[in-house]
């Protein structure tokens, strides 16, 4: 929760850098060979500006600038692309520099951003309490982050779409395996394994709550069986095996295996998160298939949750919920 009430410039390890608490989401910064890149620019052209100026001031120079040498979004909802402008206008994007993203962004990021994009953008708003003031009676938080920045939201274009399942890309000495894995949080979606830096960048496959399948504001259905075998598959081949120190993500705070121990605490977290998408789909589908309906599953599931769900706090609801089908 520090990582929410005290914004900031964090470390996830040495080269690996989130800006925490300035927008609904983080910005994730990796040091490369002679600067940096910039993984999801925030919401708005004004919180990517400043939050890359205050990283700027604490993050060291390399060959006596801040060269900004790629940038990656993670996938298609706002808050993961928006502030791009702000990142390319900074003076320090190198002339050079690619903008990669996940296969698909454009093609999905129109479908929710521009066909349907007035509706969800209207019912967003009650959703995030977008227009509520920062008062002990507006705004308290977002659940994903602390709120959102109001601005100018822009998109600067990918370059390239990572359209392979998989694809190993060098940008400026530093090798990203970028990972698609879409239908679970968003239609069009990159995860990031970075060995130099021992480090999972999760996006937004995993996050400190139990995240939305059917969204208040209307975006697509997520698929949580296809969530759950995501889970599955970067839990076995990245955590499981001992690759990585740290998994971050795309909001929250990242979790890191404490050396001192032989526990192994992202492995926990990621069966934990993993569990709960494949328990919602599993009892959804098991009430339905005996007879209960869609106004009941909600009501129904609460009363089987299992203990080690309801006693983890990052599986708990704070964002999504069992219950939306409770509302009359
Ligand atoms: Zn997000």
């Amino acid at each position: 929760m520090l990582n929410y009430t005290a914004g900031g410039l964090y470390q996830v390890t040495d080269g690996v850098y989130q800006i925490r608490g300035a927008d609904l989401s983080n910005m994730t910064i990796y040091r490369t060979d002679n600067g940096y890149v910039i993984h999801d620019p925030l919401i708005t052209k004004e919180a990517s500006t400043a939050s890359w100026e205050f990283a700027k001031m604490h993050l060291p120079a390399i060959n006596g600038e801040h060269k900004i040498t790629g940038m990656i979004y993670s996938h298609m909802h706002v808050d993961h692309f928006g502030g791009s402008r702000g990142i390319v206008e900074s003076g320090d994007f190198a002339k050079d520099a690619l903008i990669y993203a996940p296969k698909d962004f454009i093609k999905e990021l129109a479908d929710e951003n521009v066909i349907a994009g007035t509706a969800m953008g209207r019912r967003a708003n009650y959703q995030y309490g977008t227009t509520l003031d920062n008062t002990p009676k507006g705004i308290v938080d977002n659940a994903l982050g602390l709120g959102t920045t109001r601005g100018e939201v822009t998109l600067v274009a990918p370059d390239r779409e990572v359209v392979e399942r998989e694809e190993v890309i060098n940008i400026d000495g530093i090798d990203f395996h970028m990972i698609n894995m879409p239908g679970a949080e968003a239609p069009a979606e990159i995860v990031l394994y970075v060995p130099q830096y021992r480090s999972l960048n999760t996006a937004e496959l995993t996050y400190d709550g139990m995240h939305n399948i059917y969204t208040f504001r209307g975006a697509k259905v997520r698929d949580s069986l296809v969530w759950t075998k995501y889970l599955t598959e970067l839990k076995l081949r990245f955590v499981d095996s001992g690759l990585v120190d740290n998994i971050h993500a795309a909001h929250s705070a990242p979790v890191w295996n404490n050396p001192e121990t032989e526990v192994n605490e992202i492995s926990q977290y990621m069966t934990l998160q993993r569990d709960n998408y494949g328990f919602i789909h599993n009892q959804s589908m098991r009430l339905a298939n005996h007879g209960v309906t869609i106004n009941d599953v909600g009501r129904e599931i609460e009363k089987i949750v299992p203990q080690s769900q309801l006693n983890t706090w990052h599986t708990n609801g704070y964002h999504g919920s069992y219950s939306i089908m409770q509302g009359r």
